[in-house]
């Protein structure tokens, strides 16, 4: 039986479904066996270790799992990023945001509002950075987890948390008042030297991967447009390399316009190509790219 690359993901939570339907999309079929601790992909050499996000680090340091996927802010909290597992591409979903929030009204103008201030949070050495690099002196207090409940019990003047739409922060009656870290979730590769048989499939992973995320907002763009009016849709097309042009049966002065756009098209967009003498405009999703 030949080897097969391991690649460590959350078991449950926030970024257990996502890499998962990330795998799918990159044509990986995920068996979810009885084994809870191993999936095996039936169509490639490759089993997902499944285990709390924070040990995932951890086990693609230590050459356990090959790749992990894992939220950008668990890999900074790390106590030696230097010699840990390194990040090789972001993977566009799990976003959120490190930020500094306190109580309605906390009167927040800038770092130094933070001077002796005590700070409760999860990521102690993310916090302890920014307090550094902006010359504050303030407690960290550091917990596991229920950060928000802090200011409430008296524990701490402020917090420093994960935020994504900030309802948790509402609820709580706390605003956030400065962002000191942006995180999503990304692809690591262990520092242990790869074994080359499995050089082949990270390289086809990595690519894959790739694909599915440059895919995500890319759309394909096609319009009949005036021949004179070329120069200024180029210009209005968002994310593009220079389109395909063809000529239309019968129709000197006009042409047909395809692009793929790397970014949103917005309607906007698509007013402004109009204004600029483009009509048929379609937009189409992208399925795969490569
Ligand atoms: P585990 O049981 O695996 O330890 P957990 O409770 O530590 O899970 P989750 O809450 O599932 O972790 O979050 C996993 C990751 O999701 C975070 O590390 C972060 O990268 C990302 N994330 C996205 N939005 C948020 C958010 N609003 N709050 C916390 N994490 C978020
Ligand atoms: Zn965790």
């Amino acid at each position: 039986m030949s080897a097969r690359l391991r690649i460590a993901v959350q078991k449950s939570g926030r970024l257990a479904d996502k890499s998962l339907d990330l795998l799918e999309a990159a044509g990986l079929h995920v068996v979810k066996g009885a084994n809870d601790l191993l999936f095996r992909v039936e169509n490639a050499p490759i089993d997902l270790l499944r285990v709390r996000d924070d040990d995932i680090p951890t086990f693609v340091a230590d050459g356990v799992a090959n790749l992990g996927i894992v939220g950008r802010n668990v890999l900074l909290e790390r106590a030696k990023p230097e010699d840990g597992p390194c990040e090789i591409m972001a993977l566009g979903f799990g976003r959120c945001d490190l930020k500094i929030a306190g109580p309605l009204g906390f009167a927040y103008d800038g770092p130094r509002s933070l001077q002796g201030l005590r700070v409760a949070t999860t990521y102690p050495r993310q916090l302890s950075r920014f307090l550094r690099e902006n010359d504050v002196e303030a407690e960290i207090v550091t917990m596991r987890g229920a950060v928000e409940v802090a200011p409430r019990l008296k524990l701490a003047h402020v917090i420093c948390d994960l935020v994504s739409t900030g309802a948790t922060l509402e609820a709580n009656g706390l605003a956030a008042f400065e962002t000191i870290a942006r995180s999503e979730a990304v692809l690591i590769q262990s520092p242990q030297p790869l074994d080359p048989q499995f050089a082949p499939i990270v390289e086809s992973v990595t690519q894959r991967f790739r694909g599915v995320t440059a895919s995500r907002d890319a759309k394909y763009v096609m319009m009949n447009a005036p021949r004179a009016a070329l120069p200024r849709i180029s210009e209005i097309l968002p994310g593009s390399d220079a389109p395909t042009v063809t000529p239309l049966a019968g129709r000197e002065d006009y042409v047909a316009v395809h692009a793929v756009c790397q970014e949103s098209v917005f309607w906007e967009t698509l007013e402004r190509l109009k204004a600029a003498g483009a009509s048929a405009i379609l937009v189409l999703p992208i399925e795969k790219m490569m």
